[in-house]
């Protein structure tokens, strides 16, 4: 603490690159402060340090398990967001100076690199904005910031003696039964389930936050009511959804897509308070939805789209610019590519012709390439075993494909399949176009060499806030991508493109084990270039990386071996 007293003291006022001699680490009484990265000017990306605590105090059972340690680890980064936010005066002079800043989590509780907890102590990761006047070092300032502002951050944050137990504990249990009831799906024959109670619907359309007025808690129907035991709540009851297909039914603007959504961020796990903190679906769950003009290399859509004009194959169908129809059809294949048990379509991002193709339309169109969705919903789960939850609203004829609907009315659920039987047996039944086939779509192979991360003289592979990734001079666009929840993932996502672009081609699938088996070994941590800091990043599931490499414009693909 006294050498990082002098070192600021002795180049006061200097120019600002004398900062760099900060790099390195300062004992103070009750953690080590450690600057791993000093910023070149106070407009640069603020500089990247550590305070890692001289033990670890808490509660053991808080971090006992692998599950608890994530969830502990997000309760303390929140735990720091929060001192900081207390704490620090920030803006103290030119650019970013005095700000102090530890990565921002969403609701959802993820792995990150923002915090370790380790047996002997807690580290937490975080930036600071090196104070500055104009282009020189602020030295008072720095004092103020380093030598006041962050010990009270931890001591506010860190020390066991000022964190709520209570708080700590919930935030665990909450999460472990998260994760116990999603590991419960398959043995209970379900691919999500809804607890009572809970409150689906957001803030508004900008934020994750749970609407508090207002909201309609959601109540199982008797016909879907489901049990579970779980490891700290004990007993819930909820829905349970089963598995095959699932029809979501009802008016206009009566909560179907809130339901959906819910149900496609229950992969992930929520914070207390949330709403959807028992709201869980199969972890491979994927939201699949049209989207025009994305990029799609080689990917086998055969078995939803035959040949296109010209009698071009599908069986590797490539372009720059797909239309709803083919992008969708893209998006199934890539999730069932990299394995999924569960999709999850709203009619409200669907394309229509793939959705469906009424008996008028089949009589005038003859030469139509799109076996529509409605016709693959059921070979999906009989072939295939993957089960479908579809929104729709306007097309009945779903009705005929459904195991079970959901209806809901003025946001309240209630179980229309009887009714939804009824009402088929009125109409005359709908023929399907042929025997609905699926298969597995071809698993392809990358080439690395299509990649290309150089931008100027250097090489870059990094995320670009939440829906973009940046390799080289390509921007991947990801905000089609439903299931990103934050800019952490898509920063993990990137260097995990980036790696591979290093590296020789692979099987997509390959490649993503690869890259997951190397941070469940090192952590996300093992992703990061330098020694220290790693950067701000949360751990993506392999259908999100999967998506940021699909999504790359150039990229070549051959058959898988
Ligand atoms: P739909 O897809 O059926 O048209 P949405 O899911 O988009 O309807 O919901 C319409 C509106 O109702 C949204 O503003 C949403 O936030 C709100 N909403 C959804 N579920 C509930 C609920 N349980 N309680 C209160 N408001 C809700
Ligand atoms: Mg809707």
């Amino acid at each position: 603490m006294q050498r990082l007293r002098s070192t600021i003291d002795r180049i006061d006022r200097k120019g600002y690159g004398a900062y760099k001699d900060l790099s390195g680490s300062f004992e103070f009484e009750r953690f080590t402060l450690f600057i791993d990265r000093v910023q070149r000017d106070p407009f640069a990306p603020p500089s990247l340090i550590r305070v890692r605590t001289k033990e670890n105090r808490f509660d053991s059972a808080l971090f006992g398990s692998p599950v608890r340690r994530v969830a502990f680890e997000d309760f303390l980064t929140r735990e720091v967001d929060r001192a900081v936010h207390d704490v620090v005066r920030g803006n103290r002079g030119s650019g970013g100076s005095g700000r102090v800043e530890i990565q921002r989590p969403s609701q959802k509780v993820l792995a990150r690199t923002s915090m370790v907890v380790e047996g002997d102590y807690v580290e937490a990761r975080m930036a600071v904005g090196l104070p500055a006047r104009r282009r020189s070092v602020d030295g008072r300032a720095a004092r103020a910031v380093l030598l006041e502002e962050l010990p009270e951050v931890v001591g506010r944050a860190l020390m066991p003696e000022s964190v709520d137990p209570d708080r700590a504990r919930l935030h665990v249990e909450t999460i472990e039964d998260a994760n116990h009831l999603r590991d419960l799906l398959p043995s209970l024959g379900l691919v999500a389930f809804v607890v009572n109670g809970a409150v689906l619907p957001r803030e508004s359309g900008a934020s994750d936050w749970p609407l508090r007025e207002g909201a309609v808690p959601f109540e199982s129907p008797a016909e879907f009511r489901v049990e579970a035991g779980l490891p700290n709540r004990g007993v819930v009851t909820g829905m349970g959804i089963p598995e095959g297909v699932t029809l979501v039914a009802g008016g206009g603007f009566h909560g179907k897509s809130t339901l959906l959504s819910a149900l496609a961020w229950g992969v992930y796990d929520h914070v207390p308070e949330d709403g959807r903190e028992l709201v869980v679906a199969r972890a491979d769950a994927v939201k699949v939805r049209a989207e025009d003009g994305r990029s799609v290399a080689g990917v086998d859509i055969s078995a939803m789209i035959g040949d296109l004009p010209g009698g071009r194959s599908t069986k590797s169908f490539s372009s720059p610019n797909a239309s709803g129809s083919t992008s969708q059809a893209a998006n199934i294949a890539e999730a069932l590519e990299v394995g999924t048990s569960l999709l999850l379509v709203d009619e409200d991002t669907s394309a229509t012709n793939f959705m469906i193709r009424d008996e008028r339309m089949r009589e005038l169109v003859r030469r139509e390439p799109i076996s529509p969705f409605i016709d693959l919903v059921r070979p999906l789960h009989l072939s295939l075993g993957v089960s479908t939850v579809v929104v729709v609203g306007g097309v009945g004829d779903y009705l005929d494909v459904a195991d079970r609907v959901i209806l809901l009315e003025d946001y309240a659920a209630s179980d229309a399949t009887r009714r939804a039987r009824e009402v088929v047996g009125r109409f005359p039944p709908r023929t399907p176009l042929e025997e609905g086939v699926m298969h597995r779509p071809r698993s392809r192979r990358l080439r690395a060499s299509s990649l290309d991360l150089r931008r100027g003289k250097r090489e870059t592979a990094r995320g670009r806030g939440l829906h973009t990734v940046e390799l080289g001079r390509e921007r991947v666009d990801l905000s089609s991508v439903e299931q990103l929840a934050e800019a952490g993932q898509t920063e993990a996502a990137a260097r995990i493109v980036g790696r591979f672009a290093a590296g020789g081609d692979r099987g997509l699938e390959e490649m993503i084990e690869e890259a997951l088996a190397v941070i469940s070994e090192g952590g996300l941590d093992a992703l990061g270039q330098f020694r220290g800091h790693p950067g701000e990043m949360s751990l993506p599931r392999a259908q999100e990386v999967a998506a940021a490499v699909n999504r790359v414009r150039g990229l070549l693909v051959g058959p898988g071996a």
